[in-house]
């Protein structure tokens, strides 16, 4: 998908026709050449206008540049604080700004159109039919909570996982806080959950007054090690305090690995909660990611792999469960001629409008998980023979959707430093997540490594970034990501 800017492509000797040079302009798409010397440093760039001049003035076509006069470029270095090019540019009135190395040769040409734009992690992307859905929800006046575009995003997202029931809440955390509620979690009861995660596969274990035993990582998908759960569960059996329920969460697209997760929850009898708020449209041995444990979950927040602004669905094969939890997000009110309530619940179903985003942006998710996968393809294509990154490792089981490009730093790179260098080009990237038993909010929780002197969630919060994953990220934007990360990473290699 990318083609990178191969620069010698650009490069121009003094012996160069001016006629060549007008088709290197031409074919390069960059309105810019490069004159190197013969050990190919710049001596300047050469634009259209440029060539215009010397013609007009009665150069003909098979001079060569010797004929142009002496201007010293405006270059910047690299390493060069990359948030200078615009600066640059600005300053000296220019379009193009070729980057060259210490010896002044040139390794890219930062063109303005591309410097100026913010890139974004991951922003939401509309399809063609959400309008009408929407349209047609006002058009009716159904404009409220609950409504034909529920039911309908219900039945279609169950039927595209393969799942017999679904209920639309407010976000991806009520269906986690639903979830526990229903499985009985209470104060006392204790939860465990995956380390390395968004806080919100976490906060519900306290909403519900329970006590959070975190797991971490396994090094081969990043997702919840079952040696640290197998630990973790025996050690709770041994003292007779089994946990209540699992949060198992699927990590940047990938499903964790569920049949050891599985194995060992049913052995020792305890439920599973399935946070795939990250990992919708992803597989596990040919089965819909959300769909492994007793309850799912998916998140339609604006960063998601499809979104609804806000939303979230919680999911499962058991009816009962989730007619139950349809009540409880409905306030629990009974079946009655008036207010009836006899335990506590919930606002959190979703809007009739927002389900009507949700139903265009289903129709949509083939599109959006294959357009993920071509981000992460263009990447590792792009800084394919970079050695100092690591990405995230897709495991066989099934496939990741890539909701997020991640990957590690190797030979002690420093994560903020890449994310700071970026940032000046207008470019997001994040940390990994900051695992939630090194969260203050969580300070005390019991953890379970990976291995005795193995922390796998902690060495990948140290060393891991996530990369601009957008599904409407254009060839451009994903060319100028490519080479600031060149730069950024082989400016710090120096
Ligand atoms: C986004 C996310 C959630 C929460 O979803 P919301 O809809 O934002 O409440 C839960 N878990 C994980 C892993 C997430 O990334």
């Amino acid at each position: 998908m990318t083609q990178m800017l191969n620069i010698s492509d650009l490069l121009v000797r003094v012996d160069c026709s001016l006629r060549s040079a007008l088709k290197r302009l031409q074919d390069s798409a960059r309105g810019v050449v490069l004159l190197v010397d013969d050990q190919g440093r710049l001596l300047r760039t050469v634009t259209d206008g440029d060539l215009r001049r010397l013609l007009l003035a009665g150069a003909s076509l098979d001079e060569t540049l010797a004929v142009l006069p002496a201007l010293p470029p405006k270059v910047i270095l690299a390493p060069g604080e990359p948030g200078r090019a615009l600066a640059v540019m600005n300053e000296f009135r220019v379009d193009q700004l070729p980057v060259v190395d210490a010896s002044g040769r040139p390794l890219d040409v930062l063109l303005r159109r591309d410097v100026d734009r913010q890139i974004l992690l991951s922003s939401p992307h509309l399809g063609d039919e959400e309008m009408s859905f929407v349209e047609e929800a006002i058009r009716t006046n159904w404009v409220a909570p609950l409504g034909p575009n529920v039911d309908a995003f219900e039945r279609e997202l169950a039927d595209y996982v393969g799942i017999g029931h679904a209920a639309a809440v407010v976000s991806g955390t009520a269906a986690i806080h639903l979830a526990l509620r229903l499985l009985g979690v209470g104060p006392g009861d204790t939860v465990l959950c995956s380390s390395l995660t968004f806080v919100a596969s976490a906060n519900p274990i306290l909403y519900q007054g329970a006590t959070p035993v975190f797991i971490d990582s396994e090094p081969a998908t990043w997702n919840m090690s079952p040696e640290a759960l197998e630990r973790a569960l025996s050690d709770a059996a041994r003292v007779g305090r089994p946990p209540k329920a699992v949060v198992v969460v699927n990590l940047y697209g990938q499903s964790a690995d569920y049949d050891p997760i599985l194995a060992l929850c049913d052995h020792y009898g305890v439920p599973v909660v399935e946070d795939a708020a990250e990992s919708l449209g992803a597989t596990y041995k040919g089965r819909h990611s959300g769909t492994l444990g007793r309850l799912g979950i998916y998140s339609f927040n604006g960063n998601k792999i499809i979104t609804t602004s806000g939303g979230g669905m919680l999911i499962s094969d058991d009816s009962e469960l989730i007619s139950r939890a349809r009540h409880l997000s409905t306030q629990a009110r009974e079946a009655a001629p008036y207010y009836q309530h006899t335990e506590v619940g919930y606002n959190y179903r979703m809007s009739n409008i927002l389900a009507g985003i949700g139903r265009g942006q289903l129709r949509v998710l083939d599109e959006r998980v294959a357009s993920r996968r071509a981000v992460y393809a263009s990447y590792l294509e792009g800084l394919a023979g970079i050695d100092r990154l690591e990405w995230m490792p897709e495991a066989s089981f099934g496939q990741s959707t890539h909701w997020l490009t991640a990957c590690t730093l190797v030979g002690g790179a420093d994560p903020a430093g890449l994310i700071a260098k970026l940032a000046a080009e207008r470019i997001e990237a994040r940390r990994v997540w900051k695992p939630m038993h090194l969260q203050p909010l969580f300070a005390g929780a019991a953890y379970y490594r990976h291995g005795e002197d193995q922390d796998v969630a902690a060495d990948l919060f140290e060393r891991g970034v996530c990369l601009p994953s957008g599904s409407n990220l254009s060839k451009a934007d994903l060319d100028r990501i490519v080479n600031a990360l060149r730069r950024a990473i082989l400016s710090d290699q120096s």
